[in-house]
């Protein structure tokens, strides 16, 4: 029994996949364990099959590492999918977590869309919830309709990005149908002499807390409390003129934490929130809305990013007045985005500006933008679970996210020819040329596609990339990928002459010729490549037009890219990565 070619390749792409993984030397036991697990019916005959492997092994620890990687690339379709081991499963534990008993939430202000820095707590406070078969709540906390004000698109679009990323929550909730439970539980705090309606402005109060001294109201007696409350709910109070504080500890290292205030005015007759209009005057703030909602939701584990911490700070005063058990806090370290806007009055500005052309800019670091230049979600998920439940700085590097989904893309992207800044270049031909590159170069069951060159006047016309004829001179020889080799035989501002030379591929790669994309005028489209930050009007073959909106194609020696638009005679390209 020999080793066939198509099992040979296995072996060749295991050595370069350990290769990679293992600093450029395959270790040939692993080689050997992985191809015997995967071809178990070559086990009686191990030695039969050493010395190929061992021929292979060295053949790959012989490369350099980036031709392994390149290498990889070629053959890494024959590598069996990653396991499809349950991302959950890969979770460090959850402190104080009980299978069944585990309920987490996701809380966005459908004040903007989520972004690459929101995924982090969603997908760990999701992944948990599964993990232990728990329940995972999604909370819109829409309780500002004057300075952080709901707009009713990002709601649906929120939902649409969770959607996309594969999380379904158990059950979903919006703060501003809660507002009699905001005041039901005010009311029992102030009965408790936990709270109190201050009128203080903003200045004097402050000043009185910085220096750990009370304001008049604090010594309000709870019926003096209670008519006053009825008084801002009866819309005695104009906006600013009275909140409800809650009741810590006047000497808090923090003094934000000092008497904070859970409940304010908003004039929601000048604005009104987009769900329920003008009915309510009082709205709860962020700390008070959030531990009256976890506690009744029945939320066990708050997993959110380590700016949250004084905010625990807060809500444990809530807690304390009422008697309830908090839940346990998990404080992940922030998320870094290098190069990635986030912020959401950045983002709208620069839409109003005309810097980004919307919410899916390919600039942006939006789920939104990420969805549209073909990033999976996959790729998300596995970077976020690299970061774990740390506390540590997370930075998603977009190397990182392009690796990830490369991995992904790789094996489905069909390959086409696309140049982003065309050049004009030309050779003498007499008759149609027809190259027949593959749709995918490391799979051949999937076909060749068909390029079809048809000559005008005793001269084919191609188009190359204007990066490529920079690097171009009188005499150099060239390849052009499946078509053949040409001398360059001048390069002039109208375009670059070219001579047929011959069709031996393997004295290209021989001599080392530059290997270029290109496409024929006969055969080709008006390609729309958009990059982030700006975008090419260039040329692709015609096949690029059987392709549909969403797949993700890779134009070969240029990047992969998401189709974005199919129509008429042309096809619009949102650049993923390289
Ligand atoms: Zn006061």
């Amino acid at each position: 029994m020999s080793v066939s070619p198509e099992d040979r390749d296995l072996i060749y792409a295991l050595a370069l996949d350990n290769a990679v993984k293992y600093g450029g030397k395959p270790s040939k036991g692993a080689v050997i364990g992985k191809f015997l697990h995967l071809r178990p019916e070559y086990k009686p005959r191990v030695k039969e099959i050493l010395p190929v492997i061992e021929e292979v092994v060295a053949k790959v620890a012989a490369m350099g590492p980036e031709r392994q990687a390149e290498e990889l690339e070629r053959y890494r379709h024959l590598l069996p999918e990653r396991p499809a081991r349950r991302a959950e499963e890969e979770l460090p534990p959850l402190p104080g977590a009980e299978r069944g008993r585990v309920v987490t939430r996701f809380a966005p202000n459908p004040d903007f869309v989520l972004h690459l820095g929101s995924v982090r707590p969603l997908l760990l406070s999701y992944m948990y919830a599964r993990k232990y078969e728990g329940r995972f709540i999604l909370r819109f906390e829409d309780t500002d309709p004057r300075t952080k004000r709901p707009r009713p698109e990002y709601y649906r679009m929120i939902l649409e990005d969770l959607r996309w990323l594969g999380v379904e929550p158990d059950e979903m909730y919006y703060q501003s149908d809660r507002l009699e439970l905001y005041y039901d539980v005010a009311r029992e705090l102030i009965r408790r002499g936990a709270a109190y309606v201050c009128t203080c402005s903003p200045g004097e109060f402050s000043a009185l807390a910085r220096e750990g001294r009370p304001c008049p109201h604090r010594g309000q007696s709870p019926g003096e409390n209670m008519s006053m409350f009825d008084e801002m709910l009866a819309g005695g109070y104009g906006e600013g003129e009275a909140v409800l504080r809650i009741k810590t500890d006047l000497s808090h290292p923090n003094v934000s934490v000092r008497d904070w205030p859970a409940l304010r005015i908003i004039d929601t007759g000048k604005h009104p929130h987009p769900r329920v209009g003008s009915r309510y005057r009082v709205w709860p703030l962020y700390n008070y809305s959030c531990a009256v909602d976890d506690h009744y939701m029945g939320v066990t584990h708050v997993i959110r990013g380590a700016e949250h911490l004084v905010n625990e700070e807060k809500q444990k005063y809530v807690y304390m007045h009422m008697g309830w058990k908090p839940p346990v806090a998990i404080h992940h370290g922030r998320v870094a985005i290098p190069d990635g806007v986030l912020s959401k009055s950045k983002i709208l500005a620069g839409i109003r500006r005309g810097i980004y052309s919307g919410i899916d800019d390919p600039q942006l670091a939006t789920l939104a933008a990420l969805r549209r230049r073909g990033f999976r979600p996959e790729a998300i998920r596995r970077v976020v679970l690299r970061g774990g439940l740390k506390a540590s700085l997370m930075t998603i590097d977009w190397s990182l996210l392009a690796a990830e989904n490369r991995a992904i893309v790789d094996r489905e992207a069909n390959r086409y020819f696309g140049v982003k800044e065309p050049v004009p270049a030309w050779f003498p031909c007499e008759r149609e040329l027809v190259a027949r590159p593959r749709r995918h170069p490391s799979d051949p069951s999937r076909g060749e596609r068909e390029i079809r060159v048809v000559p005008e006047e005793g001269r084919a016309k191609v188009y190359l990339e204007r990066g490529d004829v920079e690097r171009l001179s009188p005499g150099t020889q060239v390849r052009l990928i499946a078509l053949g080799n040409f001398r360059v035989a001048g390069v002039s501002g109208r375009g670059v002459e070219l001579e047929y030379v011959d069709n031996d591929v393997e004295r290209a790669k021989r001599e080392g010729l530059l290997f270029l994309h290109w496409v024929p005028r006969s055969h080709s489209i008006r390609l729309d490549l958009l990059y982030p930050g700006r975008s090419y009007a260039g040329v692709g073959e015609g096949n690029l037009l059987s392709e549909s909106v969403d797949r993700v194609v890779q134009l070969e020696r240029v990047g992969f890219f998401r189709v974005d638009s199919v129509s008429g005679g042309s096809v619009t390209l949102v650049y993923a990565h390289d």
